[in-house]
């Protein structure tokens, strides 16, 4: 299988290489962050919108899920990336039926994801019947007739697949889960199948939850924060903020990561004056360059040095009161730990003894520890184990429920948890059922849906016929794209809800439906009243985000209008929901939502609070843990990671700076030195030349998949070696240029996440 990307218009051979950086932001960021802004948007909207952006009566940035801080908001309460994602959605570029009419679909199937995006904001529904080169304008109404019919058409609900991206809104999120579940189905996959599934998975089985524990407040009271497979400087940046304040506190900031990260190295705030003119804070005290997939033997590692410790000097390392009143598993955990091979530990992180045992002592020296962590630690093939692990030692220490202490599965898509506490999911607990049941007097359907990779699977294999995306970009997000792109073929019906032109809308199924939105920046009148929606962020902090700016066509529709309109039509006025009333006031939408999702009673007052309000989280509030055993439990896992075969490399995937999720803003990654260019693939210097190759020679990247007693290879073309500091035997490229290499079926035990953290590759010289 041989793929090279669909980039004919960007010339890569226009790609430099300098030097990668030491601090993220300064006034570079400031500089690009106008930049951008003022080319997408123009002076007016530019002022309007940034002066808004993530501020109590403005809108929430459409970028990552990062807190705002609850006290003072400063005027510019934004980054680099949150600027570059207003822009990209609040520009006055339009792809209008004109652009439709100009361009085939065959003709943007051989456009880069980039392009595309450059586009600008669809304006108009438009729709692409069977045979049709190009999409033509179709009116709402219609449209909605044609998704109501193909739905009833189906011999089953659970022939429909129905996909959230983490923009939605809360209030979209309930009302479309209520309208899938009305449907019959709980086909309702999700972009968190592809980021924090893992996260999810284990924290629910170690803790009771599957969200983090803290709060910026803890953040900035820890002594020690462990930040482990993550990039905050590009993909949550005002993290660096609360690091910066956390430092200034007197923490200790120890950085584990493949890749040395400018963000993880310093931070030049460039909002203040003494972080750009004294050079900025250093971040890490320590950095960990661990071997990508060694997380879980660094996490066991801690923990058999932590016994020994205990050993030692008994009584000091141990939180015996805390495991003794909380906790369950902990005499197998110790067993366990006991028996871990420290040489095994060594050789799979790539660390040496003394980076272990200090990592070791400041575990024990610290009174109140916080692990942070993201896609580094999630997209792994041992992900749960590894995140499980890293728990177990928070437990061993007592660090749940205290302030300053506890789990920070860093979100990176805005209301990707809200969305999950609205009901999106495919196994939601009966508890959650029940409540539905019985405030829209229905009958949810109780058989598990179809997750990400299964919905794929469905419609690869045809039992699935109808696919529908509340945002997001499917085709980029997922791996395997080969095979993703033929399962959307192999629809009867797609329907994309977008605010922009992606790669998704140039793989129709049979009949396509682009419907297009409002953004979270836009205006939002229904009936001649304004409206809000309401996100929730990775610490649980529930908000308003209201939009101002005029969109950009009067033919837009939110989200909400979307779901509700096309139930209407779907289910006949005389539904049990009142979907049309739904749609003129969404606080009816919220007053639903405070009876049926447990921590949100009084939504519509609270949420209008000046910081919203912050969700319910036993073990933080508590240290209560709903769990089977009813305590926290500790995990024994067996010691997994992934060797780097002679002549191999194992390759990460991984966001450029210009980038967020499948959202390409611009062609450089300016932190780590790259311009002009996204075919790139960053060795090690001692392995390209171990490899018998030359820094920026021009190779094709083949992963290898041992499959029915063959070995399968997948390849993407036409990459240019960079030498890199990465640990020795490892390399990393961007996505979704290399998503290709990734098979459906490698993912990560339990969790079923795309493992897009450990592929085992070969670089072959192109010619
Ligand atoms: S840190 Fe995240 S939420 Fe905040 S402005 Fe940047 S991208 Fe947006």
């Amino acid at each position: 299988m041989t793929r090279t990307g669909p980039t004919s218009d960007i010339d890569e051979s226009a790609l430099a290489v300098t030097s990668p950086k030491n601090k993220a932001a300064g006034l570079t960021a400031v500089a690009v962050s106008m930049r951008r802004s003022l080319e997408q948007m123009g002076l007016l909207r530019t002022s309007r919108s940034l002066a808004r952006l993530n501020h109590h009566d403005g809108f929430d940035c459409p970028g990552c899920a990062w807190p705002e801080p609850l006290g003072h908001r400063r005027p510019a309460e934004f980054c680099e990336n949150g600027a570059k994602a207003v822009a990209e959605e609040a520009t006055l570029r339009t792809v209008t039926p004109e652009f439709f009419a100009e361009h085939s679909v065959a003709e943007l199937a051989t456009k880069s994801g980039f392009w595309l995006g450059q586009q600008g904001r669809l304006t108009h529904p438009m729709v692409l019947t069977p045979n049709a080169t190009h999409y033509q304008p179709i009116s709402w109404r219609d449209a909605y007739r044609l998704i109501a019919d193909g739905l009833r058409a189906l011999s089953s609900p659970d022939e429909a697949i129905f996909y959230t991206s983490g923009r939605t809104s809360n209030e979209t999120a309930f009302l479309y889960q209520l309208l899938v579940r009305s449907f019959g189905t709980n086909n309702l996959p999700d972009c968190s199948n592809m980021c924090h599934e893992s996260s999810g998975t284990a924290l629910t089985a170690a803790i009771g939850i599957g969200k983090g524990s803290v709060s910026i407040d803890d953040l900035t009271k820890a002594d020690l924060i462990l930040i482990a497979g993550q990039n905050p400087g590009t993909n949550h940046p005002r993290m660096l903020s609360t690091l910066e304040t956390a430092k200034r506190n007197g923490a200790k900031i120890i950085a584990i990561n493949p890749l040395p990260e400018a963000g993880l190295k310093g931070f030049k705030d460039p909002q203040r004056l003494s972080g750009l003119l004294r050079g900025g804070t250093e971040i890490a005290d320590e950095f960990l360059q661990i071997r990508i997939g060694g997380d879980m033997a660094l996490f066991q590692g801690l923990g058999r040095l932590l016994f020994e410790a205990e050993d030692r000097a008994p009584g000091t390392v141990v939180d015996r009161a805390f495991v003794d009143a909380h906790c369950a598993g902990f005499a197998e955990y110790e067993a366990h730990m006991r028996a871990v091979d420290l040489d095994a530990v060594l050789e799979a992180t790539g660390l040496t003894r003394t980076q272990l045992d200090e990592t070791a002592a400041a575990l024990i020296a610290s009174e109140r520890t916080i692990t942070c962590w993201a896609m580094g630690l999630t997209q792994q093939r041992h992900a749960v184990a590894t995140i499980e692990e890293a728990t177990n030692l928070l437990l061993l220490r007592g660090m749940m429920g205290k302030p300053g202490a506890g789990v920070c599965p860093v979100r990176g898509h805005s209301n990707v948890q809200g969305d999950r506490t609205m009901g999106i999911f495919e196994r939601m607990p009966d508890s959650f059922l029940d409540a539905l049941d019985a405030e829209f007097a229905m009958s949810s359907p109780r058989e598990h849906g179809l997750d990400t990779v299964d919905s794929i699977r469905a419609m690869r294999d045809g039992t699935a016929k109808i696919f529908m995306a509340m945002g997001g970009n499917f085709v980029s997000a997922t791996p395997d794209t080969d095979v993703t792109e033929a399962a959307l073929r192999n629809c009867a019906l797609t329907v994309q809800v977008s605010t922009k032109l992606n790669r998704s809308h140039v793989v129709p199924g049979e009949v396509a439906l682009i419907l297009p939105t409002l953004g979270r920046s836009d205006l939002d009148l229904q009936d001649g009243t304004k409206q809000h929606v309401s996100v929730e962020d990775s610490m649980s902090m529930v908000h308003l985000s209201t939009g101002r700016l005029a969109p950009v066509s009067s033919d837009l529709r939110s989200e909400v209008a979307i779901v509700c309109q096309l139930a209407t039509e779907l289910f006949g006025p005389d539904h049990q929901v009142r979907w049309s009333e739904f749609e003129k006031d969404y606080d009816l939408i919220r007053d639903a939502i405070s009876r049926v999702i447990p921590g949100c009673s009084d939504y519509n007052t609270r949420v209008r609070e000046r910081n919203g309000f912050q969700l319910p989280h036993p073990p933080r509030d508590s240290r209560e843990f709903v769990t089977a055993t009813g305590k926290a439990n500790f995990a024994v896992n067996e010691l997994a990671w992934v060797p780097t075969p002679p002549g191999r490399l194992v390759l990460q995937t991984m966001r450029s700076h210009d980038q967020y999720n499948t959202t390409i803003y611009g062609l450089d990654d300016r932190y780590r030195g790259v311009k002009n260019g996204r075919q790139v693939v960053f060795v090690n210097a001692a392995d390209i030349a171990e490899l018998g190759f030359s820094d920026g020679d021009l190779v094709n990247i083949v992963s290898e998949w041992p499959t029915e007693g063959r070995v399968e290879e997948r390849r993407v073309d036409g990459f240019r070696i960079v030498a890199y500091s990465t640990p020795r035997g490892n390399a990393a490229a961007y996505y979704p240029e290399t998503n290709p290499l990734i098979p459906l079926d490698h993912v990560a035990d339990k969790s079923n996440t795309p493992v897009s953290k450990a592929i085992t590759v070969r670089l072959e010289r192109a010619d």
